[in-house]
């Protein structure tokens, strides 16, 4: 199968499923806009979500309001799920009031969360107990690539399942890449998001190192696009501020991707490191400086990722 499928897949298959049910738990930052995309698209949405505020919003868009886990779910054909952590997954699919033992209809699960792939392979494992078919499908893009629909998704589960979710996916997103079984998006997820860690550290050591001998750091981001160190970091989310005026760099480090987000998936890549024993020294790295980075001031959790700018040199820069 070709893991990346173009616009003309399926347009049967999309119109019939356009008529049915989804249920979308998890209304956040991302959930909302995912769900809005979704009815948009013109499928019938249902939300369930812990915060009645969150409910409200979505019903003023054209969803209907569940009042519960198991109403939300009840007769859909599709649930998307969107929550915060490996817990909440765990409680909403296979908990105590978990909804995965009620499913006796036999919906298509898509989790779009970014949980451990330890996690995600036990709920997929409780779903293909009863024949459920199911994705992981976390995400790439952040808020803004959620509310104009163009969203990666990283996809782990088998090809049959993948099939189904394509098109719900393909109304909130434009790259859809199958990664492989179970659990397999998850890891994906956490390898980029590593990865941006590290690019994101070294790229303001260098920087910083610049500049502490007199460089421009506009000037010196310019020379390393064009040069060996250059990557999407140090095109779009320079972490100097005032090099690139969109970048949350230089808007207080406000916007972009938050640092506790960073934060939780390193501890994810790391988490897995010691399970697969991996060795992944430079993630060990960036998680310590993460980590010091956030105990820097009570709002630092929500600054984002680029703030550990801060660390090499302190504003206002030194002389
Ligand atoms: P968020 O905290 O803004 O929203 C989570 C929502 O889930 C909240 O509205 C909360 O009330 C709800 N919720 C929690 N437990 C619930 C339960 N048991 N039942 C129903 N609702 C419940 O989080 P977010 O930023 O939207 O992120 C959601 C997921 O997407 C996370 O796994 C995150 O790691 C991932 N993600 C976030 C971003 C980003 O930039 N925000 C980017 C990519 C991926």
């Amino acid at each position: 199968m070709n893991p990346c499928r173009n616009d003309n897949y399926n347009n049967q298959r999309r119109q019939s499923l356009n008529m049915m049910q989804i249920s979308f738990i998890g209304l956040g930052a991302m959930g909302a806009p995912m769900a809005a995309n979704l009815i948009t698209a013109g499928y019938q949405v249902t939300v369930f979500d812990l915060n009645p505020t969150a409910l409200q919003t979505m019903r003023e868009r054209g969803a209907k309001i569940a009042d519960c886990r198991h109403s939300a779910v009840a007769e859909s054909d599709v649930i998307v799920s969107m929550l915060p952590s490996d817990a909440a997954v765990r409680d909403f699919y296979i908990g105590t009031d978990g909804v995965i033992p009620s499913l006796k209809h036999r919906p298509l699960i898509i989790d779009c969360s970014t949980i451990s792939a330890e996690t995600t392979k036990q709920v997929a494992a409780v779903a293909a107990g009863l024949s459920l078919p199911i994705v992981d499908a976390p995400v790439s893009g952040g808020p803004w690539g959620a509310a104009s629909g163009t969203l990666s998704f990283m996809v782990g589960g088998d090809a049959e399942s993948l099939d189904l979710a394509y098109p719900i996916l393909k109304a909130m997103g434009n790259v859809i890449v199958h990664m492989g079984p179970a659990g397999s998006g998850q890891v994906a997820k956490f390898c980029n998001n590593m990865l941006a860690a590290v690019i994101m550290a070294a790229s303001a050591e260098a920087i910083a190192l610049g500049v502490r001998n007199g460089l421009d750091p506009s000037l010196l981001s310019d020379v390393i696009k064009n040069s060996s160190g250059g990557s999407f970091i140090i095109n779009k989310w320079n972490p100097w501020p005032g090099v690139q005026e969109e970048a949350p760099s230089s808007n207080n480090y406000d916007g972009g991707f938050q640092l506790q987000l960073m934060l939780k998936d390193l501890n994810l890549a790391l988490g897995n490191a010691e399970v697969t024993k991996s060795f992944t020294p430079l993630g060990s790295l960036c998680r310590n400086l993460y980590f010091l980075r956030s105990h820097e001031s009570p709002e630092s959790l929500y600054k984002d990722f680029s703030c550990v700018q801060t660390l090499f040199t302190p504003f206002p820069v030194r002389s």
